[in-house]
């Protein structure tokens, strides 16, 4: 049986260099990140506490170090299978002694981990929460010595957050059958209300918070007026990402399986991912996206979580998400591995008719039901937005950004100009209360335009006033119009009434000219993207960018090996190694294993495994 690979620890003044030596050893990691070293301090030394980092920000070290640092077994709850066997894959590769309790064990298996546990061979265990919930799960525990806790995805105790596992819930138990083991509670997405929920629920109210910034950097955001949507996304995925791994979210089955297979017809390696699958197809697909290079998944929200692929390149909605939580989770799973990495978004109106009409129908409480209203409005919000996207996406999640503008988002790359829209809104605005407030865009903007339409015979609505008063502005633009009004509050799609747009309170002082309406210039925008795109060699990288390129033989070849190890190991191509440390090698070119040793990633176990392949393949590339 393999030891600790930890000496305990004797004293206080002890933790930080003996975390650091450990970092080092097993990680091959030279420092901490952000918070981490205070976090991995406090629970290290016996605290509680609740920690909010982006995805990709390095929740994983502030519970495994922490872990490996105290005497017993670190527990880790979390709430997804793949993401289970993945951590403990890559954990085993770096010479912890881990292993998973969850129902894809026999009978047989489950023992022989308990028994582990019990003799003090594990340094972590990763639970599912109602395996955990169990009797014969708590007895067990109560019997092993502990290092901690970690709950990780802790969002999932909150009833209003976009996660709610129900099984979350009954965790509570932890804080009262262990008071005195630390907790550690782990989200990448908590608004305030969210943050005292999982506070109340876990028994941490007294634990500090750790919030780190929620900026990722590297991921570029970007959302766009939806024309032709699997003609854009195809356009997207050719001209910007041809061979990159990506994920492509959509709300129905039946569009996944659409999408996936118009971008397989386009010569795009594309997946389905979706509820409706045979779980052995499901499972074989999510497979096949995490173990090779340059496969593109088409998936419903489902998928993703505890997906802990570092090099998805791009994260593609052609639906719009609930919320910008939700948003900003689906989004964040883009470039975990700091490199750059595309937010793309293409939406339209009918997105906001179909949202709201999904939370009208939905089941839930009024309450429930005005929170999801309020969620939605705050996305369409950053969707039509002049601004800054990141600044917006931040100032949302509480947080000051550094700068009123990025530089890495489409509006600060290409700023839409402004028009000041006062008169086509009140004209549009009066045409909603002329016809009654009981029809959608598509019969307005042919009211406002006088086309002569059957329905606008129907109703006589060419007698109005407002007949063919708009011809100012195309459909198109009319719709972008009525987007925008609706993103702003002064007009409400009534999700009951088919999408009917109805006046709201502020639409009587824009109808008085007392408010003035800024409108964003769409047509500006689409030129604009196209010179962006001649740009963007140029355009600098935010940090956590690569530095100087190795060579592309090399890069091609460490891949190569890294596949077949994979294939051969069974593990996920980047358990063996990160993009970044491939990248690192190839940059860096070391000949010897001190050299190699140096490159960030390479632990003692990895320059044990691999050390000598690894030089094989720099010499034989440099002999070329
Ligand atoms: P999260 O769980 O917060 O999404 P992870 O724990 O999976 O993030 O870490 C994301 C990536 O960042 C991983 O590739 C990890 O190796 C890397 N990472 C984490 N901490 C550090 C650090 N201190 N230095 C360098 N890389 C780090
Ligand atoms: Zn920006």
């Amino acid at each position: 049986m393999a030891h600790s690979l930890v000496p305990p620890l004797r004293r206080e003044s002890d933790i930080l260099p003996s975390a650091l030596s450990v970092l080092e050893s097993v990680f091959g990691l030279r420092g901490f990140r952000g918070a981490q070293e205070e976090i991995v301090r406090h629970v290290t030394g016996g605290g509680h506490c609740l920690v909010l980092m982006p995805t990709g920000g390095g929740k994983s070290l502030c519970y495994q170090l922490p872990a490996l640092l105290r005497e017993g077994c670190g527990i880790v709850v979390s709430p997804l299978i793949a993401l289970m066997r993945d951590q403990v894959a890559g954990l085993t590769e770096a010479g912890v002694r881990a292993a998973v309790l969850n129902s894809t064990l026999s009978v047989a298996e489950a023992s022989a981990v308990e028994q582990q546990l019990l003799a003090g061979e594990l340094d972590l265990l990763y639970v599912a929460p109602e395996r955990l919930l169990t009797p014969r799960c708590l007895a067990l525990l109560a019997r092993a010595k502990l290092a901690l806790f970690a709950i990780d995805e802790a969002h999932c105790v909150s009833q209003w957050g976009h996660d709610f596992r129900p099984e979350y819930i009954g965790l509570s138990v932890i804080a009262e059958r262990f008071p005195e083991v630390p907790r550690i509670a782990l989200t990448a997405t908590a608004d305030d209300l969210t943050r005292r929920e999982i506070a109340e629920r876990l028994g941490l109210a007294d634990a500090p918070r750790f919030v780190a910034s929620f900026d990722r950097p590297n991921i570029r955001y970007e959302i766009v007026e939806k024309q032709n949507a699997p003609r854009q996304l195809e356009a997207f995925v050719a001209e910007r990402h041809a061979g990159d791994a990506g994920i492509v979210y959509c709300l129905s089955r039946a569009k996944v399986e659409e999408t996936a297979s118009a971008l397989s017809r386009a010569g795009i390696p594309a997946l389905p991912y979706h509820a409706g699958l045979p779980a052995e197809l499901r499972a074989k697909n999510q497979d096949r996206f995490i173990n090779e290079d340059g496969v593109v998944i088409v998936a419903t929200i489902a998928f993703g979580m505890g997906i802990d692929k570092p090099d998805v390149r791009f994260v593609a909605h052609l639906d719009l998400p609930k919320s910008i939580e939700a948003y900003y989770q689906e989004t964040g799973r883009a470039g975990r591995d700091g490199k750059p990495a595309d937010a793309w978004m293409a939406y339209g109106l009918s997105d906001i008719v179909q949202q709201r009409r999904m939370i009208d129908e939905s089941t839930g409480s009024d309450a429930f039901k005005r929170v999801s209203l309020a969620k939605l409005d705050a996305l369409v919000g950053l969707a039509e937005t002049a601004g800054c996207r990141r600044a917006r996406l931040l100032g949302y999640f509480g947080e000051t950004p550094h700068a009123a503008a990025c530089g890495n988002c489409d509006n600060c790359l290409s700023p839409p100009t402004l028009w000041d829209g006062s008169v086509v809104a009140q004209k549009l605005l009066s045409c909603a209360y002329r016809t009654g407030q009981r029809f959608g865009a598509a019969h307005l903007i042919d009211v406002l335009l006088g086309h002569a339409t059957e329905r606008v015979a129907q109703f006589r609505h060419d007698t109005l006033s407002v007949f063919g008063i708009g011809k100012e502005l195309n459909e198109k633009q009319w719709r972008a119009v009525v987007r925008q009004l609706v993103a702003l509050g002064h007009l409400r799609p009534d999700s009951e009434a088919f999408g009917a747009l109805t006046l709201t309170d502020s639409s009587r002082d824009v109808l008085t000219g007392r408010t003035a309406v800024m409108l964003r210039e769409q047509a500006a925008r689409a030129r604009r993207t196209r010179r962006d795109r001649a740009r963007r060699g140029a355009a600098t990288l935010p940090s956590g960018a690569p530095g100087p390129a190795g060579s592309p033989d090399l890069i091609g070849r460490l891949r190569a090996w890294r596949s077949e190890v994979a294939r051969s190991r069974g593990v996920p191509a980047y358990v063996v190694l990160h993009d970044a440390t491939i990248d690192g090698i190839a940059a860096a070119c070391p000949t010897t294993l001190a050299a190699l040793r140096e490159i960030p990633g390479i632990g003692d176990k990895k320059l044990e495994h691999y050390g000598a392949d690894l030089l094989a393949l720099v010499k034989a590339a440099d002999g070329d």
